[in-house]
């Protein structure tokens, strides 16, 4: 396994590969890995017959308030997870190597970068969207893997590389899950041991809203109220951001939960704000 700082250096090797004929699979990570991160290598481990994997914590997606200069770390266990999961080339570029100074150009998909998550964090889409383009132009690969626990950045990500003609295939990939639960989130060490043993409340109020369709319920104000109940009951912790019931590709609030129909949300708890999402029709 090699792991390389330089954009060229990478591309060097990917378009070799190309040449040779290789399908090279590419999953883009901020580092501090953990089970998410590995179902993804493994997917593209069996898809394509070379794998990069990508650790950069990407500053032009974090607002000036938010976590960057918190944000876990640890490179060493992380190249070891890769080595042992047979990735090929882990690229980890510092923030000059990646973009030079006064850097102005952005991508942007604004149709799907409004709501839920883009409400609270502004800008954070745009920065992911440009990293994300620059990480495909410098990797060069055939297939990209994200992860559906991030699931309007999926949408942006498959937007984005449709609309601007990008020759990436976008694979997305089931969320992974604590045996509470708990969907991963490098986020979740953040949490003290009170946050964590309520947290698992978030995916068991999306399992409701789920049971709650499936008994047939269908009146979104009705489920949004039912999950606000359910977290002011189980996760008195935690102040809710936003709970939304939306159209799984358009992103666009559903009036009613009619298939098909995903249930977003996020909360703050404690230092971390935790997101998660789940089909409920
Ligand atoms: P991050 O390092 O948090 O930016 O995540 C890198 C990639 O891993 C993204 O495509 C995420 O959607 C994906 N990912 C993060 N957590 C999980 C999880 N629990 N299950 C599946 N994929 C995940």
């Amino acid at each position: 396994m090699q792991c390389l700082n330089l954009p060229d250096d990478v591309r060097q090797v990917t378009l070799t590969w190309r040449c040779q004929g290789y399908t090279v699979g590419f999953v883009p990570t901020m580092g501090y890995w953990h089970e998410g991160h590995l179902s993804l290598i493994r997917a593209a481990r069996a898809r394509c017959a070379k794998v990069v994997a990508s650790i950069f914590i990407n500053p032009t997606q974090f607002a000036p308030t938010e976590d960057l200069a918190r944000y876990p770390q640890d490179l060493e266990r992380d190249l070891a997870l890769a080595q042992e999961a047979g990735v090929d080339v882990v690229f980890c570029p510092d923030a000059a190597a990646m973009y030079e100074p006064g850097h102005g150009t952005w991508v942007e998909v604004p149709e799907l970068s409004q709501g839920l998550c883009g409400a609270s964090r502004p800008g954070h889409f745009r920065g992911v969207a440009t990293v994300v383009t620059k990480l495909f132009w410098i990797v060069l690969p055939h297939v990209a893997f994200f992860g559906e626990k991030d699931w309007q950045q999926l949408a942006i990500i498959r937007a984005m590389t449709r609309q601007l003609s990008c020759p990436v295939e976008i694979c997305g990939c089931p969320t992974v899950r604590e045996s509470d639960g708990l969907a991963m989130s490098s986020r979740n060490v953040y949490l003290t041991p009170q946050e964590r043993a309520q947290a698992p409340a978030l995916y068991a109020m999306l399992c409701h809203l789920r049971d709650l369709v499936a008994a047939g319920e269908r009146r979104v104000d009705v489920l949004r109220t039912s999950g606000q109940q359910f977290l002011a009951q189980h996760l008195p912790l935690a102040r809710l951001d936003y709970l939304e019931i939306v159209h799984p590709e358009t992103l666009a609030p559903q009036r009613e939960a009619t298939s098909p129909a995903l249930a977003a949300v996020a909360l703050f708890l404690g230092k971390a704000r935790l997101i998660d999402n789940l089909r409920i029709a």
